[in-house]
């Protein structure tokens, strides 16, 4: 099994940590000649998502990857790459692939004061340690979105088909129960 982190920006490399201690192969993804390999999962890392979205124009690798998210691709979301997905969002005007019916608020935390850290139950999984850095989180989804996680209220955590996606980092802390959780959903697409 290899999961592909997109590299072009933010924290990835911590994402590729949690795998290499899983035992999962990966690879980067830094430019368009990298989507030729073969992969079975993706990681769509936290950072900038107006960086990201704009790198991923200039680089020639959004067409592909979007369609290998509409497709199937298992694809682990985190912060900015939650943004990337969302279909709407309510505070800015862009948008990116827009495979998960979602509404997506950026930033939505404040820009300073926004990062924090909290502990709740994610999906089936208990105390899952949250950090949140200038977070957005979802404001509402479709009927057939399951909603994994919330806090205070707000929705940080789904599932839609091939997509997990999360609005805090779980690459930062040492917990690795969501990482292997998309793990079993990349086994079981394959
Ligand atoms: N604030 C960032 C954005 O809007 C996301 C922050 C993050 O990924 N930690 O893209």
């Amino acid at each position: 099994m290899k999961i592909a982190v997109l590299a072009l920006q933010g924290a990835f490399y911590e994402h590729e940590t949690i795998l290499q201690k899983l035992g999962a192969d990966c690879m980067e993804l830094r430019k368009k000649e990298d989507l030729s390999e073969p992969f079975n999962g993706l990681i769509l890392p936290g950072g900038e998502s107006t960086a990201q979205g704009k790198l991923l124009r200039e680089f020639n690798m959004f067409e592909s990857l979007q369609d290998k998210i509409r497709t199937g691709l298992p694809v682990l979301a985190t912060c900015a790459g939650l943004i990337l997905l969302a279909q709407q969002s309510s505070n800015d005007e862009h948008t990116y692939f827009k495979t998960l019916p979602v509404m997506v608020r950026r930033n939505a935390y404040g820009r300073q004061l926004g990062s924090f850290h909290t502990v709740q139950d994610f999906g089936g999984l208990k105390d899952i340690p949250m950090t949140f850095i200038r977070a957005p989180y979802i404001e509402s989804v479709r009927d057939d979105v399951e909603i994994l996680a919330k806090v205070n209220d707000h929705i940080v955590g789904v599932r839609y088909k091939n997509q997990l996606a999360i609005s805090f980092h779980p690459e930062l802390d040492s917990d690795l129960r969501i990482h292997r959780m998309f793990l079993n959903m990349v086994d079981s697409q394959n």
